[in-house]
């Protein structure tokens, strides 16, 4: 964080329709993770910006609201094809401030298109239920309502795809919205928010501020907000859902993650060290879904590692603005890849083995760059099996059986993901039934939903009630009203007779 006014480009608020700069002399750099060079400055909102983009959210709530389903639906529709013209452009944006290679950023680009798709079939989803004569001439229907103004909270490894998890689903349920990006990777959803207003989204539906701890516990605590949605790491999660339900919002709060991935005896061993490669390297581990710790059960241990290690030392690590041809990317600052680098000591010191160092790869220029690690012989207890590093650091902790695997992911207090590798259908259902975690992969090293299914993380990993995504997504953003019906028939109200023809103008 700096205070010095500088030559930076500096990244607007998006308040009732306007990018406006900011009052507030409390500023942060945007890096180019690639150069390792600042690209622009941020402002971090004062509780007064937070109040003015929750204000125009409010004002613009009754409008919004009343504007029917299907008008909503064409706003997403149309924004969506906006999205779908500038891909290239908005898929080069989240590759130049997160850091990740321009082919994740599609990947993400593609996974935040398909929120906007499921946002566009919002009519039948917001459907009732309704049973006729629940009692004799008495019928009942439940129909579901907007909560009101929501706030979104995003991290910074997914810059577009995570703030879209969020608006495009609450605008369409015809709320209104107020985003706090990470101050880390706030480019992105300024161009999102510039597609959303060519969409013909009306002006304070949609609001971005920009910020820290103060810009989001202004929000946590503003009366006027009924609903917020988090994804974070796990420490601010539990603070956003302590802190949001005890001012009377609902919230759902996805925090961070410890992935497993089991490799039984029996598994297609290539195919198996393939996909934990992508899974543990992929994005310069910087997912919630990265497979974290390898468990080889049994005989398998040693030809695993071998394989992680050959296929690793193979990857072109190296700034991905502007390139192609590159396997893995800069870490998102330099304090985070020194921290994640810092884990390959603690690991040493605990009695670890560190069979492959990334820190020993040419890393070409200045960017955060870290090469993939493997960590042998990690224990149950060692820090690298129970904290989250969010790096390319994938540990090994063997096991003798499937149920000393499960036994390994009882003690994680995370719950996100894990997969399974294994050509027995009997362990996959074992796995599946009993591994502590609440997204499930059967041969898939990175078993994360598409947006018609709901982001499922479990214990620590989640806080709430309603996931993300899904028809989860839609209940979270609207409440439901029960309406219990019965008309009497009344001789002065039937059809037929001749004082009704006369008031309704003989119909
Ligand atoms: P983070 O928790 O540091 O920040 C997330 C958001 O909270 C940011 O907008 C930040 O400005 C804000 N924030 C940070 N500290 C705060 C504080 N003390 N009080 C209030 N707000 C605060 O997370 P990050 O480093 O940006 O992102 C990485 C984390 O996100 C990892 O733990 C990862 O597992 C997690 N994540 C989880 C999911 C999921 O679905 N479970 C998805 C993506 C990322």
């Amino acid at each position: 964080m700096s205070s010095t006014a500088s030559a930076f480009e500096e990244v607007p608020h998006f308040i009732a329709g306007r990018f406006e700069t900011s009052a507030s002399d409390r500023v942060g750099d945007v890096f180019n993770p690639s150069t390792g060079r600042v690209q622009a400055r941020v402002p971090f909102a004062t509780a007064e910006d937070i109040n003015r983009a929750v204000s125009a959210a409010a004002d613009a709530l009754p409008s919004w609201s009343e504007t029917p389903a299907v008008d909503r639906a064409r706003v997403m529709f149309r924004f969506r094809e906006l999205m779908q013209a500038r891909f290239e452009e908005l898929a080069a944006l989240v590759t130049r401030e997160h850091g990740k290679t321009i082919a994740e950023a599609r990947a993400e680009m593609q996974r935040g298109i398909e929120m906007v798709e499921f946002a566009c079939g919002i009519p039948s989803l917001l459907m009732g239920q309704s049973l006729e004569n629940i009692a004799a001439s008495v019928d009942c229907e439940t129909m579901r309502h907007p909560v009101g103004v929501c706030a979104g909270i995003t991290p910074f490894n997914f810059p577009s795809m995570v703030p879209l998890w969020m608006f495009p689903v609450a605008i369409a349920c015809g709320n209104t919205f107020v985003l706090k990006p990470s101050e880390k990777v706030p480019l992105s959803a300024v161009k999102l928010a510039a597609l959303l207003s060519e969409a013909g989204l009306p002006e304070g539906v949609f609001n971005i501020v920009h910020g820290d701890k103060t810009a989001v516990d202004a929000l946590l605590t503003h009366p006027l907000v009924k609903a917020v949605s988090f994804v974070g790491s796990t420490s601010v999660a539990r603070h956003v859902y302590e802190t949001g339900t005890k001012h009377g919002k609902r919230v759902q709060a996805a925090g961070g993650a410890k992935n497993h991935l089991i490799i039984m005896p029996d598994a297609d061993l290539d195919q198996a060290v393939k996909a934990l490669q992508a899974s543990a390297f992929g994005c310069a581990g910087e997912r919630c879904m990265a497979g974290s710790v390898a468990v080889p059960v049994g005989r398998v241990a040693n030809e695993v590692v071998e394989g992680l290690c050959r296929v690793a030392c193979q990857m072109k690590v190296g700034p991905t603005d502007g390139a192609t041809g590159v396997d893995m990317g800069p870490l998102v600052s330099r304090a985070h890849r020194d921290r994640v680098a810092s884990y390959l000591d603690v690991a040493k010191s605990e009695g670890a083995e560190v069979a492959l160092d990334g820190r020993t790869f040419e890393l070409p220029g200045d960017g955060f760059l870290l090469g993939p690690s493997v960590v042998d012989r990690v224990q149950p207890n060692m820090r690298l099996a129970r904290e989250e590093v969010f790096g390319p650091v994938l540990s090994v902790v063997r096991a003798d059986d499937l149920d000393e695997a499960l036994a390994i992911g009882r003690q994680c207090e995370y719950g996100n993901g894990a997969s399974i590798f294994t050509r027995s259908g009997w362990a996959a259902r074992e796995f599946k039934r009993h591994f502590n975690a609440g997204m499930i992969g059967i041969n898939v090293g990175v078993p994360a939903p598409m947006a018609w299914f709901p982001f499922t993380g479990w214990n620590q990993s989640f806080f709430g009630d309603l996931h993300i995504q899904g028809v989860e997504g839609v209940q979270f953003y609207t409440k439901q009203k029960m309406t219990m019906t019965r008309w009497f028939r009344s001789a002065s109200e039937s059809h037929a007779d001749p004082i009704w023809k006369a008031q309704s103008g003989g119909a």
